[in-house]
């Protein structure tokens, strides 16, 4: 074909000179970094995995390996392989995936469950307050825990009886299937259907827990929740999650906490915002402020002439660290003038003195906006008649 088909040896990345099982170990580690399996639909992967498994194909087997060091690619073009061109048929992937991926997933073991083996984690979510997420709290979680049943002790096969190993994948819970690709057989290895990869078969199951294994019961847990910890971090209780199996650690219980909306903080890592009324007259002639936080209520005095959306900080009254809880975050207070409305009479009348004292006035203002006005829509409708013309 037109495409270049790159040296075998260099696609292996070995010399020419290669033993047998440098050859095999270099594939095995190519295998593995590129199997469709560990790439779900990469089509470089693919298509590296491939080449890689060519070339195995090649120089493992003594005979390919001499034609191929004489006469290169065209050794195998001629042989009737047709487009891309290389017989897969005769080759046995067996022996090396069956070392490949046994090492993959039975932790090294020949068979499929023999060895301990940690439990799956579970999670929980938990609500907190603003206040709890900020100095920590106790909680008490109910969930449901699968403990080892006690008359088969997790065996699942009823007392008296017992497992049989599976006979379709002889114990290793891994069956090899043959599929027909482009470039000819190809095994993959999948999960025996027989035993659901447990290598296991149970002929009488256990009746207290329908030969699983397990009795599931609702418990009472207490989560300590630490002081600092924000909404989505989870708090990690260790061997509190599904149990190992073949004298296995439990796995852990990981509880995600979510913390409630404050109605008048909000928080960004360790600091608090909030916002805080003062009138018109606290913000002129300066004054004390009641200000929430998260300590209860502080005095704050505010300096004559503050404008609204002012923002200070209060040290130190933020949200503890989660490591060092003695540190805080500070608190960030917008202060927002208050514009007063529902005056009294005479709260109006002191209100125009004021304005009349300070240059401004009132009863001057609307009239010169609606002249204004006036002349805008006269102006307006002299441009409408240019237009027009
Ligand atoms: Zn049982
Ligand atoms: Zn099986």
């Amino acid at each position: 074909m037109a495409e270049q088909k790159r040296d075998y040896y260099e696609v292996l990345g070995v010399s020419k000179t290669a033993s047998d099982s440098e050859i095999k170990s270099a594939y095995r580690k190519l295998a593995k970094k590129y199997h469709p399996d560990m790439n779900p639909g990469d089509a470089e992967a693919e298509k590296k995995f491939k080449e890689a498994s060519e070339a195995y194909a090649v120089l493992s087997d003594a005979d390919k390996r001499r034609q191929y060091d004489q006469f290169g690619h065209a050794a195998f073009e001629n042989g009737g392989g047709g487009a891309g061109g290389f017989d897969f048929s005769g080759m046995d992937f067996g022996d090396i995936f069956g070392d490949i991926f046994g090492s993959f997933f039975g932790g090294g073991g020949g068979r499929a469950s023999n060895g301990p083996m940690r439990g799956a984690n579970l999670r929980a979510a938990v609500h907190i307050t603003f206040e709890e997420a900020a100095f920590g709290c106790e909680k008490e979680l109910e969930i449901v825990l699968k403990d080892e049943c006690a008359a088969c002790h997790g065996t699942g096969a009823k007392p008296g009886t017992s497992k049989r190993t599976c006979t379709k994948c002889g114990g290793k819970g891994r069956v090899m299937m043959s599929q027909q690709s482009l470039f000819g057989m190809v095994q993959n290895v999948t999960t025996c259907p027989d035993c659901q990869g447990t290598g296991e078969v149970i002929d009488t199951p256990c009746p207290d827990c329908n030969g699983t294994g397990y009795v599931a019961r609702k418990k009472k847990i207490s989560v300590s929740i630490p002081a600092g910890i924000d909404n989505g971090q989870s708090v990690r209780i260790r061997e509190k999650g599904e149990p190992g199996r073949n004298g296995g650690p439990r796995g852990d219980l990981l509880v995600e906490v979510i913390v409630k909306n404050h109605p008048i903080f909000q928080r960004r890592d360790m600091d608090v915002y909030s916002s805080a009324p003062i009138s018109f007259a606290q913000a002129t002639l300066g004054g004390e402020v009641i200000i929430d936080t998260l300590d209860g209520k502080v005095s704050y005095e505010v300096k004559p002439g503050t404008q609204t959306d002012t923002t200070i900080r209060l040290r130190g009254k933020g949200i503890p660290s989660l490591r060092n809880r003695n540190v805080r975050g500070d608190q960030y207070v917008t202060l927002v003038v208050q514009v007063p409305t529902g005056l009294s009479k005479e709260a109006k009348e002191a209100l125009r003195k004021f304005d009349e004292l300070t240059g401004n006035t009132t009863v001057g203002g609307p009239k010169s906006v609606k002249a204004e006005k006036k002349k805008k829509g006269f102006a307006d409708k002299i441009k409408d008649a240019i237009d027009d013309l």
